[in-house]
């Protein structure tokens, strides 16, 4: 709920340091998980790092009554439809997260050290997923060294027993909706991610041609934050979306809710077109060290909101059902 009310002020550009300050308590209360009822009691929520006084009251509020007046009311003023459809998700059986980098791209941590960071999270399983070539400037990965990654992967692997790691990679969409790597490169791998990430502006029929070739690709098995958009920042893409969700779903290709707080795409409300059309989804922190994992629960709202039960969500499944989900697309 405090990451919902960061995420509403957001669109309020006076709002956007207070909408920093909500973002920011619902980040440090998802990593250090403090006994949020024993420090209500003792008056104590404002030694929470990043809860002052006037969050510990909604804060307080929160946990009275399971709500909150100041975000009913956020929702009201910004035109928020009411729902009495949100799913249940218990993260609780939240299995593993697909989509992560490492310092062989632009992830900040070694392999082994988000593959722990899953490890103490009880995952059972990661997908491991560095960016690829295009994208220069993060050191995006080629045949070569995937096939050096995939070394250290099975060292790291025999270090983190508990969480299987799945290879993968976060390929590039190209501008005519081609793959930033040969099907041959991608057949091989456990997760292939496909993301949209420049070139964003692109006209809206260019920009649907494009991403249904992404979707009719026989390798994607997720389309990566599917509209590439900063809440706040920067508008998304914008194509047929009903056209694009329909193909991904006749193709069994789940679309992203990317829960890094700049991304938050999906949105709810495209979620829920998505589920309309069918689509399944995974639930991804996309991080890029292994404190960023916690953006999951700060996120879990967005696909609640957006009404998806837990069987549409692919981080819901064992890994052996996932796997089957994986290898249906080579
Ligand atoms: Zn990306
Ligand atoms: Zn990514």
């Amino acid at each position: 709920m405090l990451s919902e009310i960061g995420y509403l002020l957001r669109q309020d550009p006076e709002e956007r340091f207070r909408a920093k300050a909500f973002a920011a308590a619902s980040w440090s209360i998802a990593i250090s998980k403090p006994d949020l009822d024993a420090l209500h009691r003792t008056n104590q929520l404002t030694s929470i790092e990043g809860v002052g006084e006037g969050i510990a009251k909604v804060l307080a509020g929160l946990i009275e009554t399971g709500a909150s007046s100041y975000l009913d009311r956020l929702r009201t003023e910004m035109g928020q439809p009411a729902r009495d459809d949100e799913s249940d998700l218990d993260l609780s059986r939240y299995q593993g997260d697909v989509h992560s980098h490492t310092n062989w791209s632009d992830g900040k941590a070694t392999m082994l050290q988000i593959a722990q960071g899953a490890q103490a999270l009880g995952y059972r399983y990661l997908g491991v997923t560095d960016h690829s070539p295009r994208i220069k400037v993060v050191h995006g990965l080629d045949a070569e060294r995937l096939l050096a990654q995939s070394r250290e992967m099975a060292e790291v692997q025999a270090q983190v027993e508990d969480v299987t790691l799945l290879q993968g990679i976060e390929v590039d969409i190209l501008e005519d909706g081609a793959l930033d790597l040969p099907d041959a490169v991608l057949e091989l791998l456990d997760v292939v991610i496909a993301s949209p990430h420049v070139k964003l502006r692109q006209e809206a029929a260019a920009m649907t041609e494009r991403m249904l070739r992404a979707v009719s690709n026989p390798h994607v098995d997720v389309v990566g934050h599917p509209t590439g958009r900063r809440p706040g920042a920067r508008e998304g893409a914008s194509y047929d979306f009903e056209a694009v969700f329909k193909e991904a779903a006749r193709h069994n290709v789940a679309l992203e809710i990317d829960c890094d707080p700049a991304r938050m795409d999906l949105s709810p409300e495209m979620a829920r077109l998505a589920l309309e059309c069918g689509c399944n989804f995974t639930l991804d922190a996309d991080a890029h060290e292994p404190a960023e994992l916690a953006y999951v629960p700060m996120a879990a709202w967005m696909a609640r909101r957006a009404g998806i039960p837990e069987d549409r969500i692919l981080n819901w499944r064992t890994l052996e059902d996932l796997t089957i989900t994986l290898q249906r697309h080579g």
